[in-house]
């Protein structure tokens, strides 16, 4: 097998050009698993771990562009505040280990449904960044997931990015696993109160194909907040109102019965994880904690 190893952003792009069949490797926590049990044999690996501007974050104005090659433990350490959601999910995210080697561009690259950092970033309305020899694209994040384990990208195209704009409002994640540490999620929900906007931002994880929005129920809410003056009020929220918001979650979702649960436990759970994190991200905004 070739091990390809650029050490700059534009030796990366020129070697993914030449060798569109190499796989990319960041932080090497899903590709040397599926290397070391034999699912894969690329031809060739190419390494970016080597490749400094991936690992940079910085921000322009009130959006965040996040190098895909970011760790869990960078975003926990040092964005917890400017991406909260995304920092509630990479918490969660497997051990120490894997968090300190794990990247947010990897769990992209994989586009596994069950992958944590998906649901944030649909509810904060994420795009991702693409790049090639040819020049560098954005994809809105909802458009990024294509398939099972599929994304938008293209084979001459590395991720470079993501960018997502930091929260005018709270956010939640909620996770579903058989245990708290070193679980992939049955299932799992973000959602973020955007009120400059009065819009509300959700994403399902590990109940679909892919990961996604639960439109239908972000357009429901919003309007009721509106309709109820509590956007501007920030007045108690009707359990009705997070009973039916849950509902609808759980109606955007298609889950399938597999090893880590049933299709009717992820719908059950889901429903109550959108009234759950709807409860304490409410508690936030009418505590003012944006
Ligand atoms: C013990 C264990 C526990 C885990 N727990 C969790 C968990 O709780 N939650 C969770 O979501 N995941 C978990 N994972 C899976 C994994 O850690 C995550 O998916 C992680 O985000 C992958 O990031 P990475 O940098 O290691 O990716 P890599 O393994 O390097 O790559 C993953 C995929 O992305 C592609 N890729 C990488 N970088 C790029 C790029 N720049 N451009 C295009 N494609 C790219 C690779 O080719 C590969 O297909 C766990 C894994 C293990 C081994």
């Amino acid at each position: 097998m070739e091990f390809l190893a650029p050490t700059t952003w534009a030796d990366a792009l020129a070697v993914r050009q030449e060798h569109p069949d190499a796989l990319a490797l960041t932080g090497g926590t899903d590709v040397m698993v599926e290397i070391n049990f034999d699912m894969r044999r690329p031809p060739a690996l190419l390494d970016l771990t080597g490749v400094r501007e991936l690992s940079d974050w910085s921000r322009d104005g009130d959006v965040v562009r996040l190098g895909a090659g970011v760790t869990y433990t960078r975003v926990i350490e040092e964005l917890g505040d400017v991406l909260p959601g995304l920092a509630m999910a990479a918490r969660t995210v497997g051990s120490p280990q894997i968090r300190n080697r794990g990247t947010v561009g990897g769990n992209l690259g994989a586009a596994s449904p069950a992958g944590d950092s998906h649901p944030p970033l649909l509810a904060g309305g994420a795009e991702v960044e693409l790049a090639s020899v040819e020049g560098t694209r954005t994809v809105p994040i909802e458009e990024f997931y294509t398939g099972v384990k599929q994304h938008a990208g293209r084979p001459d195209e590395l991720i470079s990015a993501i960018l997502v704009r930091s929260p005018s409002g709270p956010q939640q994640f909620s996770k579903i696993g058989t245990r708290n540490a070193m679980v992939i999620s049955v299932s799992a929900f973000g959602l973020a109160l955007h009120p400059d906007e009065q819009r509300i931002g959700t994403g399902i994880g590990s109940a679909a194909p892919t990961p996604r929005r639960a439109v239908e129920a972000e357009s429901f809410l919003s309007s009721a907040l509106d309709d109820l003056g509590l956007w501007e009020s920030r007045g108690a929220l009707p359990d009705s109102l997070t009973r039916e918001f849950g509902d609808r979650v759980k109606a955007a979702a298609s889950p399938i019965d597999d090893v880590r649960g049933t299709a009717a436990y992820r719908l059950h759970s889901l429903a109550v994880m959108a009234r759950r994190t709807l409860t304490w991200a409410w508690a936030d905004y009418a505590g003012g904690i944006t």
